[in-house]
């Protein structure tokens, strides 16, 4: 039974507890059994409060069921669903008695509305505790009163930046802005909550009340004018932080907008409508497609290594302190792993040190991190010359420069300091993880571990399996990932792995486009305007014009003629124009970044490329052309983890759900025929692989076939 009620001492509590499952959700059949429930309880004689807790560890009610609102295809299906919600927590809104929702978990969505139309919330001081209203990052607005409670109990501004972001709050945060009433300890909890039912009990009105706003948002907020400016500013803000491509967070200013000064009634009448509009969307399909699979990889395991035990990582050795180190070691520090970085100079162990110092300094001026705690966790790292340390690694991890060579001899140096059981990673961006499990006695150990850059901020680690890496080492390593917080993707070994071959397929595109007189602006504008976070030069600039060079020369040698590289990328890397870095590169960066036009005269431009939005066709279907490759070789298996790769690695737009999910929108059928033209327009590389010839005549799609 998913919902229960008992009385004590006249109160009632309704206990929730989702059969077989870790989480509570609002199923309809749960919502529908609330309702009935809260008309035998109205009608209890004796009941003086109503108390509504979680029999889950860690969770309220985790959301309305994403399954039902994925099937939704019809507004009038959304608008329906959404009224049975709000019906029924208005129900318990009405009923005569306070009402006491006890939160020690995660309240979000349909949950946290729930919660909201109780006349009271209280939470605990359990760390896992966040409550909000996610709904806009799923493509839709709340369904279940949301966008009619929250602005009402926490004031216009603060009710309107949390419906906006979609940003769940922690408890402490939540008892700040007032959206709940009293934080108490886990200890004791229900003696806890049988006090506070009791002060308030009795009384069918609030017993204390928010405190409005203060200061300039106060004044704002008290006057129709004021409230305008605060519905324009949120506007704009949310157009900036999106672009425009992202319409729910848009609607649900304007639900709120038209709802804010009218009757319950009639402001949840606009709620639902809007629900059911934008739940049946493509965009919104394509959010919650990019949930579930963000889901799964967060809790990826190996495929039949079930009873394979993780090895405990407590401490690491990281070798090689640069740009990456530096991040590396940052990121192990801060979840409390011991590290041991090694380099060959004192100003090159400065440099990783200050690089995670800087990190840690953002981290305690935003207030994420005490200066104390900062201080002790950068405490974890520590440095050396050479490899005395290393025995205490349960894990090493190499980040020197991308030289084969160098890679090579480190790994066989360090093997021999450390203990037989470590595992020995290798950062590296391209190149045979297999050549460096050579080198070393034991290769079942050594695996790609590939973060990006900047570490502390790219959520995506790819790992690297070689034909001998055992089931235990990516067991671990897996374990390590998740611990750090990061979404991993497992990728067998093979040049470029996968983020960066079809990344590097993709800039290669551009350079030919460029080298065809394509403007640096142009091609980078109908980027962005397809929603990517950056233009393909402006990305180059910032990966380096040397790292890219390097890693597209090595990929020409595995790969051959596609990835020879555009000439304009030998050609700036030869001008020393390496991007960002070196302040310049195809555009010049200073206080505002405008396009370089020196670079146009390094190549001779050879005319006859087609229309902007043939170039964007060509930059996408290489690099979905490319993605199909990696499937035929067998590097990967599932379309998913092209989607999850590139979403996270390189910030494809979700909101277009992946790349071979944009595919599968175009159609097979369509991509080969663009790739055929464009095949006879300009060259060979555009040839579709076999595995897109094969999903057509099989009539399967990406995701369909994997
Ligand atoms: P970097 O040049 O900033 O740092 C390399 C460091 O290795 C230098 O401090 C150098 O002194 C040190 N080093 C060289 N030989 C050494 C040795 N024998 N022992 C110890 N240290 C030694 O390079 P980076 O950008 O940090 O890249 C490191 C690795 O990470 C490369 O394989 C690169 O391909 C990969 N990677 C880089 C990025 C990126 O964006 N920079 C992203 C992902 C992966």
């Amino acid at each position: 039974m998913s919902l229960t009620f008992r009385t004590d001492r006249n109160i009632g509590y309704i206990e929730f507890d989702h059969p077989d499952s870790k989480v509570n959700i609002l199923t309809s059949e749960v919502v529908q059994r609330l309702g009935s429930l809260l008309d035998e309880v109205k009608a209890k004689p004796n009941l003086t409060a109503l108390v509504l807790v979680s029999k889950k560890k860690d969770v309220f009610i985790a959301g309305a069921d994403i399954k039902e609102i994925e099937g939704i295809t019809q507004a009038a299906d959304g608008v329906a669903k959404s009224r049975a919600g709000q019906e029924i927590l208005n129900k318990l809104e009405d009923l005569p008695f306070p009402t006491i929702a006890v939160i020690d978990g995660v309240a979000l969505g349909g949950g946290c509305e729930l919660a909201l139309a109780c006349q009271y919330r209280i939470a605990t001081f359990n760390e896992k505790i966040r409550i909000g209203l996610p709904e806009v990052n799923l493509g839709f607005v709340p369904g279940f009163g949301g966008t009619y409670r929250l602005p009402r109990l926490l004031g216009l501004s603060e009710g309107l930046k949390m419906i906006v972001s979609g940003r769940p709050i922690p408890g402490p945060q939540a008892l700040k802005v007032g959206l709940v009433d009293r934080l108490y300890s886990q200890v004791g909890l229900e003696q806890h909550i049988q006090k506070f039912a009791e002060e308030v009990a009795g009384s069918s009105k609030r017993k204390f009340s928010r405190k409005p706003a203060k200061g300039f948002t106060g004044f704002l907020e008290g006057n129709f004018l004021g409230r305008q400016v605060i519905f324009s500013e949120t506007e704009k803000s949310v157009l900036s932080a999106t672009k425009g491509f992202y319409p729910a967070p848009l609607k649900a200013v304007d639900v709120v907008r038209k709802t804010f000064q009218t009757s319950r009634q009639s402001a949840l009448e606009v709620e639902a409508a809007a629900f059911g509009e934008l739940a049946i969307t493509e965009i919104s399909k394509n959010l919650v497609h990019v949930f579930y699979l963000s889901e799964k990889y967060k809790k990826l395991s190996l495929a039949g290594a079930e009873g394979v035990v993780p090895a405990a990582i407590r401490e690491c050795a990281v070798v090689g302190a640069g740009v990456m180190g530096g991040g590396i070691a940052q990121i192990l520090s801060l979840n409390d792993i011991w590290v041991r970085l090694k380099d060959i100079n004192y100003d090159a162990l400065a440099k990783g040190f200050q690089a995670a110092n800087k990190i840690y300094q953002q981290a305690v001026s935003k207030r994420r991190l005490k200066p104390h705690e900062a201080a002790r966790k950068m405490d974890h790292i520590t440095a050396s010359l050479d490899y005395s340390g290393f025995k205490k690694a349960d894990l090493v991890i190499e980040a020197v420069v991308e030289n084969l060579e160098v890679k090579k001899k480190i790994f066989k140096e360090f093997s021999e300091q450390v203990r037989p059981d470590a595992v020995l990673c290798t950062n590296t961006s391209a190149l045979s993880v297999t050549e460096m499990a050579k080198q070393v006695k034991d290769p079942s150990k050594v695996i790609g571990l590939h973060f990006f850059n900047p570490v502390h901020r790219m959520p995506l680690i790819e790992i690297i399996t070689t034909p001998m890496t055992s089931r235990e080492t990516i067991t671990t390593t897996l374990g390590l990932v998740k611990r750090l917080g990061k979404t991993p993707i497992l990728v067998k070994d093979s040049c470029g792995f996968l983020v960066n071959r079809i990344l590097l397929s993709y800039i290669n595109e551009a350079g030919r486009i460029f080298e065809e007189g394509g403007r640096i602006e142009d091609v980078d504008r109908v980027m962005t305007e397809f929603g990517m976070p950056m233009g393909t030069f402006e990305l180059s600039d910032e990966v380096g014009l040397d790292v890219g060079n390097k890693v597209l020369h090595i990929l020409e040698g595995a790969f051959g003629e596609r990835f020879k590289p555009a000439d304009i990328f030998n050609k700036v890397f030869e001008k020393g124009l390496l991007g960002k870095k070196a302040g310049k590169g195809f555009y010049i960066h200073g206080k505002n970044r405008i396009p370089n036009l020196g670079v146009t005269s390094l190549v001779q431009r050879k005319g006859g490329g087609g229309t902007l939005e043939e170039a964007r066709q060509r930059m996408l279907l290489t690099m979905v052309n490319e993605a199909a490759r990696c499937l035929e070789d067998g590097i990967i298996d599932n379309a998913g983890t092209v989607d999850v790769g590139m979403i996270m690695g390189t910030g494809f737009p979700p909101f277009r759900g992946g790349l071979l999910k944009y595919a599968d929108h175009l159609g097979i059928e369509g991509v080969i025929d663009l790739l055929k033209l464009f095949a006879g327009k300009y060259s060979d590389r555009f040839k579709p692989c076999n595995y897109l010839l094969k999903l057509k005549d099989q009539g399967q799609n990406f995701y369909s076939a994997t």
